[in-house]
């Protein structure tokens, strides 16, 4: 049996949003009304997941609901900004209680756990789609941007790249592995990604840019070079690659992984050589391990080396939409 809008909003949505002092109003009215802490700047963001686009059929309520505010806090990461507040636009194909109840406690088990609250959204009748803009607190001038990076610096990335291209891999049946442990370890990297947040936030004042990898590192590592007017050249035996990845593939196919698969979440950032030890010290305390892959050079391109020797990497693109 079906529940109609706004029993739909109270029971799984209302009913269950959290309370932050920061929020006036939250869930119920026209608009939430809301406060900002003085001398921090507001990081919005936004980001939709298309049933059938950037999630398949066959994906979990809770998976959904994880995904679709952990690529949010991805985007407030890369700011250096601290998650706050949540609104979710949610379109259903159909009103099915037990999908909902099961992607309501996901979603509030993620937001519990990013002290976060939900204070409104719209709900819809149409194919599945789940919107959600997230808004965070950064204080004044310490947003980190894509614009700083500077010839010199040291380009790094956090955790593991490579992970949850593979694991999309698995989800959709391209690939099949026998290993049941390391197939729950790729899925896990592909279906809830855990956003850098305290990593981001560490990084304020010490990264020159940063970014997430959402899209893959050649392509969101561009996004920087773009903003800054400078190239990079990267080390590819440099890149951080899991044990699973590595007893999976072959070294080659790790790295196309690592390039230009997306969906992994970390975040890549640049630093001045002087700041490392600060940086180093700061990431430490977050438990956000990091690794160095590269320089910031001038011109607009990427070079790649390998043992110490310039190659060529080729078949390497990012994901986009409306591709031509
Ligand atoms: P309006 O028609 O005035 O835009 P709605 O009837 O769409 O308002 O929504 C009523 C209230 O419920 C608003 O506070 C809105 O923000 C909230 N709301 C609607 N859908 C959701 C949802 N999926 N999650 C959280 N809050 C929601
Ligand atoms: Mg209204």
């Amino acid at each position: 049996m079906g529940i109609t809008e706004f029993a739909l909003i109270e029971k799984y949505f209302y009913q269950r949003a959290s309370k932050r002092k920061d929020v006036i109003l939250g869930i119920g009215d026209d608009c939430a009304l809301l406060s900002c802490p003085e001398g921090q700047q507001l990081a919005m963001t936004m980001d939709t997941l298309v049933e059938g686009v950037h999630f398949l059929p066959s994906t979990s309520a809770e998976d959904l609901a994880w995904k679709a505010i952990a690529v949010n806090l991805s985007d407030l990461a890369a700011m250096g900004a601290e998650p706050a507040w949540l609104t979710l636009g949610l379109t259903l194909p159909e009103t099915n209680k037990k999908w909902l109840k099961a992607f309501s406690d996901s979603f509030f088990d993620c937001a519990a756990y990013y002290g976060l609250q939900l204070i409104g959204g719209d709900t819809t009748s149409g194919p599945l789609t789940v919107t959600i803009q997230a808004t965070g607190f950064v204080p004044n001038e310490a947003a980190l941007k894509r614009s700083g990076a500077k010839p010199g610096d040291v380009i790094c990335v956090t955790g593991t790249l490579g992970d949850a291209g593979f694991g999309l891999q698995l989800a959709s049946g391209e690939r099949e592995i026998k290993s049941k442990k390391r197939s729950a370890h790729f899925l896990n990297r592909y279906n809830q990604p855990g956003p850098r947040v305290a990593a981001g936030i560490a990084l304020r004042n010490l990264a020159t840019s940063a970014i997430d990898i959402s899209d893959g590192l050649v392509g969101d590592l561009n996004h920087i070079l773009k903003a800054s007017g400078v190239g990079a050249i990267i080390a590819v035996d440099d890149l951080p690659i899991s044990e699973p990845l590595y007893a999976e593939c072959t070294q080659q196919q790790a790295i196309q992984f690592a390039l230009s698969a997306g969906d992994d979440y970390e975040l890549c950032f640049t630093a001045a050589e002087d700041d490392l030890e600060r940086l180093d010290k700061a990431l430490k305390t977050t438990g956000c391990v990091y690794t160095p892959i590269g320089r910031i050079i001038g011109g607009n391109k990427i070079h790649y080396t390998q043992n110490g020797e310039t190659i060529k990497m080729n078949n390497l693109s990012a994901y986009e939409h409306f591709k031509q």
